[in-house]
This record gives structure tokens, sequence and C-alpha cells, in this order.
């Protein structure tokens, strides 16, 4: 099958002259042997390229490039499939993207054999050869957030296990988790997630109930977390906890019962976010958005989960915008290898800048998805890089800091 990736990368700054040269060469050697057509921009420091041909020669090909110590921040903007070649009378087309003028290089690129039909498909390679060449010299990460200048440290938090009251005779559990500020060492809030009575995941826990039950199920629980949340929260860390919409929209009197369990347990509603988690679609609208506003005005927090997955993300934030938005861990993961996430990630931040709405990354896992991140104006992160959720309890948080 045929296929045309395209990427962008930065040579590695400590290479020599002589040796960017000879990786070009190389490169355009190999292809010819492997029979890969493309083109490749390149300017000195940053490389653009789209590479066509068999999708198990270009995949093994990529892989290599992803490895090559000699490229750096490889990001992958583009994989697609199509039934012909566009260069495949050209080979593998180098442009000197440090002397030529842009109009001049997309003019040839344009004039190239097999590229000028009408394929929406050519559009979009031009298009984001075009993006390439507008934002040159804009695509590294700060040095500041280069990974390799950072490393990690815990550093103990406190622990519930004093309290083991906390644990018995309960018809679930609830594990904690912090969503941090990682460079000022603050926690933002803990979410606290719900776990069954010997310790498992939500599905496994909510699988045990009647499914008549389920939406009561969920609210009556929360008032567990709450009681946890008394013994945890410090100066002003708040506690996030989890509801299915169906709770808002189908039980008549949810708020007034949320309400009166945050204050049974000695907190106040300012204390609280609730997240709207979307994974179900919400049935009955406009009961929905009446429990939303009566939670507005019982004064707790709002934050719409898992944005960006599921079904409702823009439409839901169309018609109202929470205080804070978290972002799907599917658009997180491997963020500084994908263009196309890196893309929908930002205008995620701008939109939600603009409407001053606060950003929470979920999923966080590696140093470089952090720096990215970070790098962007994203400042706010939950993830197994900072801490695991624990059972009842908050252990070490690990935080970064500079090397
Ligand atoms: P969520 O609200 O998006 O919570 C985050 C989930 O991602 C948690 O899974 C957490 O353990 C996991 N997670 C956090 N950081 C990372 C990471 O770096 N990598 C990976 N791979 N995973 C990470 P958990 O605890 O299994 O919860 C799953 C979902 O169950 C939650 O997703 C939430 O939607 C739902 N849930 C949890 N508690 C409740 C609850 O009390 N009521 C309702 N309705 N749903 C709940
Ligand atoms: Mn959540
Ligand atoms: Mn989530």
């Amino acid at each position: 099958m045929l296929t045309t990736l395209i990427y962008r990368s930065l040579v590695n700054p400590e290479l020599q002259q002589a040796s960017i040269h000879q990786l070009v060469q190389d490169a355009l050697c190999k292809n010819n042997a492997n029979h890969v057509t493309g083109i490749l921009l390149f300017d000195g420091a940053e490389f653009f390229q789209v590479l066509e041909g068999e999708e198990a020669v270009i995949n093994a090909l990529f892989s290599r490039i992803r490895a090559d110590l000699r490229h750096n921040s490889v990001v992958l903007l583009m994989q697609d499939y199509s039934a012909y070649r566009r260069f495949h009378d050209t080979g593998m087309r180098l442009f000197d993207a440090g002397s030529r003028t842009v109009e001049s290089i997309l003019a040839e690129i344009r004039n190239l054999s097999h590229f000028r039909g009408c394929y929406l498909q050519d559009e979009r390679i031009f298009r984001l050869a075009s993006t390439f060449l507008a934002q040159r010299g804009l695509h590294a990460v700060p040095p500041e957030f280069n990974a390799s200048r950072w490393r990690r440290e815990g550093r103990e938090h406190f622990t519930l296990s004093q309290w083991p009251d906390l644990i018995v005779e309960k018809p679930c559990q609830f594990a904690l988790q912090p969503i941090v500020e990682a460079l000022t060492g603050k926690v933002s809030s803990w979410e606290a997630l719900i776990r069954s009575p010997s310790g498992e995941s939500p599905a496994r826990m909510f699988e045990s109930v009647p499914a008549d039950r389920l939406y009561h199920f969920d609210l009556e629980t929360k008032a567990h977390a709450f009681a946890l949340g008394n013994r945890m929260l410090k100066n002003n860390e708040k506690l996030s906890v989890n509801l299915l919409p169906g709770v808002l929209s189908s039980i008549p009197g949810a708020v007034d019962t949320l309400v009166k369990q945050i204050g049974a347990a000695g907190l106040r509603p300012e204390q609280i976010i609730i997240e709207v988690t979307e994974t179900e679609a919400i049935t009955d609208q406009d009961a929905f958005y009446q429990a939303l506003k009566a939670l507005r005005i019982a004064g707790t927090g709002l934050a719409i989960d898992d944005f960006g997955s599921g079904y409702s993300g823009l439409a839901l934030l169309a018609r109202f915008q929470p205080d804070k938005i978290k972002i799907d861990m599917a658009l997180i993961e491997g963020i500084h290898l994908s263009g196309v996430k890196q893309a929908i990630v930002r205008s995620i931040a701008r939109c939600c800048e603009e409407l001053g709405i606060t950003v929470v990354a979920e999923g966080v896992e590696t140093m470089e998805e952090w720096c990215w991140l970070e790098s962007i104006g994203i400042h706010l992160f939950q993830g197994y890089f900072f801490s695991r959720p624990i059972l009842n309890d908050v252990g070490n948080i690990q935080w970064p800091v500079r090397i």
C-alpha cells in the first residue's frame, strides 16, 4: 500500500556542517535505492520531508529517523494513503530553504509532475509545506524546556495512614491523585477516583451496581469522597469528584444532595470541583443544564473532563463554559512527537485562554510531554509522571527541577 508520511525535525546542534551534508546525501541515496520519493526542505537547521513509498518501507525508514541522534524533535505531521506517487519521476528532491524565497520553493513544488492535479490530498501536502516555511525558526521548544535540562525530585506530601477508619465498611473507597502546578510546586487540587471496597477500578466498581441504581450510587458515594477531603485538604487545595452527567440530569434535587453532603463533611462548596465526564451522551439536555446552573449558584467549581474525547466536547463548551477543562490523555500521550496532537492541544489552550478557562493536561507520563506542554503555557497537570492515584492516601509527588 502506498503511503505518504510528512515530518519535521531539527538538526542536532552539535553536528558539524560536513556531517549534515553527509546526512542529507546519504538520505537521498538510500531513498533512491528503496524507491522512496518525495521532497526534502532544509535550511541548515530544520528539516521538512515528504516521504512516499510502500507502507512497510516508509514506516521502517521513519522509525530509523526517529532513532537517529542527528535529528532532534522529530514531529510527525501527516500520514496518509493515496493511489499514486506525486514525485515518481523526480525521486527525492532537495530544496535549500535557507537561501531561496518561500514563493520560489512553493512555485516549484506546485509545478512538479503529478502534483498539478486538483486532488485535495495534494493541496494538504502543499499547505503543510507552506506552513512549515512560514513558521521556520519557530518550531524549537525553548531551550529551558529541553527535557535533558530537568530531573525529578520526590517530595513527601503527607500520609493519611494514621486514619484507618477511612477504609472500613464502606460501599466503595477512593484513590487520590494530585493535580499539580509543576513549576511552583503547588498542589492545585486532588481528584477523588472511586474504587471498589477491595480497591478495584471504577469500571469494576460500577459493574457490581444494578443499572437502575447506578446514578444514585454515584451520587451517594460522593459523601465518602468529601469525608476524605475533610481530612486532607490544606490551604487553598480543592477536591475534584467525578459524576456521570446522568446523575445531574435524571436525579431531581441531585445538586441539593451534593451541597448537603459537602456541608455534612465540614467542607465549603468552593473547595469542591465537580468533573463532568463525557463518557455517556447527555439525554435530557435541559435538565442537565438546569443542574449546572444550580451548581454555579451553590458555588462549586465545574470542570469538563476528558475534553476532546467522548460525546460532547465542543458542543458542551459552546453551551456552557466551565472553570476548568481537562484535556483527555489520548491527546497528551506522545504530544512531543505528534504535529497533529500539538495543533489540537495548542488550539484548545488558546481557546481556553480567550475564554478565561483554566486548562489541565491529563495523563502526563513523561518529561518530554511535560516540557512540551509547559512550553506552550499549560501549567496544570495530572499524571503518573507526578504521582499515581493512591488508595485513601497521598504519597510522594515527583516535581520537575532544573539540573
Ligand atoms: P478520569 O476522571 O479521567 O480520571 C483519570 C483517570 O486516569 C484515572 O483512572 C487515573 O488513574 C488515570 N490516570 C491518571 N494519570 C494517568 C497517567 O499518567 N497515565 C494513565 N495511563 N492513566 C492515568 P481511574 O481511577 O481508573 O478512573 C477512570 C475513570 O473512572 C475516571 O477517569 C472517571 O471518568 C471515572 N471515575 C472515577 N471515579 C468516579 C466516580 O466517583 N464517579 C464517576 N461517575 N466516575 C468516576
Ligand atoms: Mn476526572
Ligand atoms: Mn479525565
